[in-house]
């Protein structure tokens, strides 16, 4: 097989989110895996819809997660393509205009859905006569336009679905231009396919209709038809569709939440496929794995908890020179005596680096300890006993033995009330790190503050 060429093709009317961003994710990867390209293609034909600052924002959210593109270009800029394949249609006579009001078409529907039939577009506009035309023109309808369908069935082998057949007189023929001259996604898409040799039109599956009627006019337009790969839909944990949620999940809002890019793609390379869901360290990796026999028939479950402990995996394997940017923007941590062993110490207690900021406050910011009244002597006989600095990593043991043997107190009454004490919290860190991190000062006022 030749290097692919595939395309993911975006309409610039909204933010990515996680079910766009899965299709881009397997066109790029299966494209990489096998040294091919991999095309962004702007689908802004829709020019009331499109938006630049969309558009920007996609190719942004797309650079964040690595996803980058070996060419670009919109559809708007290629009109005159179009235009040029619908002249060639219509020379042909498998574009045909026709006349009927959104109204008319609803009417037709009705009747045959009534009649117990499907309602497949009549073909009235096939059997107009020039008169008839022109009368509708004399009225001021303009005509849509409709490719016709060759009535056959219309087969391929879909990489993930297996055999695959549309039976092309079951459905209408498809409008390719409308009544105010605009395009519909169908035909720029194919027009566009063919001229940029794309070999693998890879997407969801709510366009295996779409690809009966595509296959047909890659056909007419003198194209042999890429290979296809329909990928099932995602749903959210509850197995329900994720359309009305999508708002939310769009791959902005989870960068803001903190997860990170690789985090996400682990994620959405996996679910619903064969392999195990586990974070990788790269896109290239996952890249490596890539394989449409791993893609299973059934929905892909999309869960941002699994989303968030993946991310937490991830966060356990980032060493500081990894973060200490984002941690050097972190207030309170100027107060840290150490900050790689800060991150070495909450980075176990966190499911995304700017959790770091929590830990932070806990160590640096000002804390309130509910101690109870039994524990107030010991907290006050801690104070007192508390070594001189500077702290090191044996220093919490060290003292905490003296205090054992001072008190008779051990295991959860020795060490609680001093977690909460110097925390003001239940649980967290490590506490012979977190004694250093704190230094001899501030343990000194949390134990004292404690005791009153
Ligand atoms: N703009 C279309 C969509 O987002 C592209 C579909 C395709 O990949 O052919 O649904």
């Amino acid at each position: 097989m030749s290097a692919p060429i595939v395309r993911f093709a975006p309409s610039p009317t909204g933010r990515l989110h996680v079910g766009n961003v899965r299709t881009a994710l397997i066109n790029w990867l299966f494209a990489k895996g096998q040294g091919g390209k991999f095309i962004l293609r702007i689908d802004d034909t829709d020019l009331e819809r499109s938006t630049k600052e969309y558009e920007q924002g996609l190719k942004d959210d797309l650079t964040w997660l690595g996803l980058g593109w070996d060419d670009t270009f919109n559809q708007s800029d290629r009109f005159d393509k179009y235009d040029e394949a619908v002249a060639k249609l219509k020379a042909d006579g498998l574009l045909y205009a026709c006349y009927e009001t959104p109204e008319e078409l609803e009417r037709k529907r009705k009747i045959a859905l009534s009649r117990g039939r499907p309602p497949v577009y009549d073909r009235a506009g096939l059997n107009l006569t020039d008169d008839e035309k022109a009368a509708f023109e004399a009225e001021g309808r303009k005509p849509h336009w409709r490719f016709k369908l060759s009535g056959e069935r219309v087969e391929w082998n879909d990489l993930v679905r297996g055999p695959q057949g549309i039976d092309t007189s079951s459905v209408s023929d498809p409008i390719l231009v409308r009544g105010d001259g605009s395009y519909l996604y169908t035909l720029p898409s194919v027009v566009d396919d063919i001229e940029y040799d794309i070999t693998h039109v890879v997407r969801g599956e709510d366009h295996v209709t779409n690809s009966g009627a595509q296959i047909e006019i890659f056909m007419a337009l003198g194209g042999k038809a890429p290979e296809m790969a329909h990928t099932p839909l995602l749903v959210g944990a509850d197995g329900q569709g994720l359309s009305k949620r999508l708002g939310s999940l769009s791959i902005q809002e989870l960068g803001k939440k903190g997860l990170e890019p690789i985090s996400i793609a682990s994620l959405l390379g996996k679910i619903g496929t064969s392999d195990n869901v586990e974070i990788r360290a790269s896109l290239d990796e996952l890249a490596s794995e890539f394989s449409f026999d791993k893609i299973g028939r059934a929905p892909a479950r999309f869960d941002e908890e699994e989303l968030m402990k993946l991310n937490a995996q991830l966060v356990l394997s980032l060493s500081y020179a990894d973060v200490s940017d984002t941690l050097g923007g972190i207030a309170g941590l100027e107060n840290c005596p150490d900050r790689e062993l800060f991150w070495e110490t909450v980075k176990e207690n966190i499911s995304t680096v700017s959790e770091a900021s929590s830990w932070a406050d806990v160590l640096y910011g000002a804390i309130s300890s509910d101690i109870e009244a039994e524990d107030k002597g010991y907290i006050q006989t801690a104070a007192e006993t508390l070594p001189a600095g500077p702290y090191d990593l044996e220093t919490w043991g060290k003292w905490t033995k003296e205090l054992k043997d001072a008190t008779g107190r051990k295991g959860k009454g020795l060490f609680m009330p001093l977690r909460l004490a110097l925390t003001g919290e239940g649980r967290g860190p490590d506490m012979g790190r977190v004694l250093v991190l704190l230094g001899q000062e501030r343990a000194a006022e949390r134990l004292k503050a404690a005791a009153a």
